[in-house]
């Protein structure tokens, strides 16, 4: 049995007083949450969400990381730093990544084993642009973009990590696949893993990610491979947050 997780990415967004609000109701609402909790703050606030977190059972996470363990790297930080602030989930290849950053297949397989070489949990974010999807490549690309990884960290250090599926043209733009079309590419990603190997397949928590909201989440986690969310802009509204959790329950 896969244990589901929904992951915040709170972006660029965020202030002291806005996170130790945010995060004081997400904790007081969580009684009847099950599933595993993430938030992943900008890296200043690391600290400060760590120990807000303190003793309660929602875990930190990054939205970005070097490939590199140390060095003369202006701007970036290490699997090591993020280790050392408790962070336990790291994003890999997110889409505004990948597009904005130049954070192609090669550097996203290294950062995710620089990852897995300090024991953190990389999440690998895959999915297709609009004209992709519309030029029928939706399972090509997804298919390349794990690959890309599985190929260069191999299948212990993969089995270690998560995978978000985030169709581009549904981040952060109220459009969201429908459950049947996320379920239909996570179904073959899960395939595709189960190829390479078996247990890989069955194991692979495979999160949906693309304009998640507390209105879609159910039906979104209902479907057999989908293993909860990442979530954007809703992470940053406690009561969506916290609805979306109890969704994946
Ligand atoms: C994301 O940034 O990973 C994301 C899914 O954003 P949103 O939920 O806002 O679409």
């Amino acid at each position: 049995m896969r244990r589901k997780i929904v992951a915040g990415n709170w972006k660029m967004h965020g202030s002291i007083a806005a996170n130790r609000q945010l995060l004081l109701d997400v904790l007081a609402g969580l009684g009847d949450v099950s599933c595993d909790v993430v938030v992943c703050p900008p890296f200043p606030y690391l600290a400060q969400v760590a120990e807000l977190l303190q003793s309660s059972r929602v875990m930190l996470g990054a939205q970005h990381v070097s490939e590199f363990a140390v060095g003369a790297y202006t701007g970036e930080v290490s699997a090591a730093m993020l280790a050392e602030f408790g962070c336990r989930y790291v994003l890999v290849g997110h889409s505004e990544r990948r597009s904005l950053y130049g954070d192609d297949d090669a550097r996203v397989a290294a950062k995710f084993r620089a990852l897995v070489d300090s024991a953190l949990i990389p999440v690998l974010c895959v999915g297709e642009t609009l004209v992709q999807r519309e030029r029928g490549e939706t399972e090509a690309v997804v298919s390349r973009q794990l690959e890309a990884v599985l190929d260069q960290v191999g299948v212990d250090a993969f089995a270690s990590g998560v995978v978000a599926y985030e169709p581009v043209w549904a981040i952060g733009t109220g459009l969201t696949a429908t459950p049947e079309q996320a379920q239909r590419v996570h179904a073959a990603m899960r395939a595709l893993l189960a190829e390479r190997d078996a247990g890989l397949g069955a194991g692979m928590r495979i999160l949906y990610g693309g304009s998640v909201k507390a209105q879609n989440a159910a039906e979104l986690f209902g479907q057999p491979d989908i293993d909860g969310g990442l979530i954007g802009g809703a992470s940053l509204q406690s009561t969506d947050f916290l609805a979306i959790c109890r969704a994946a329950n």
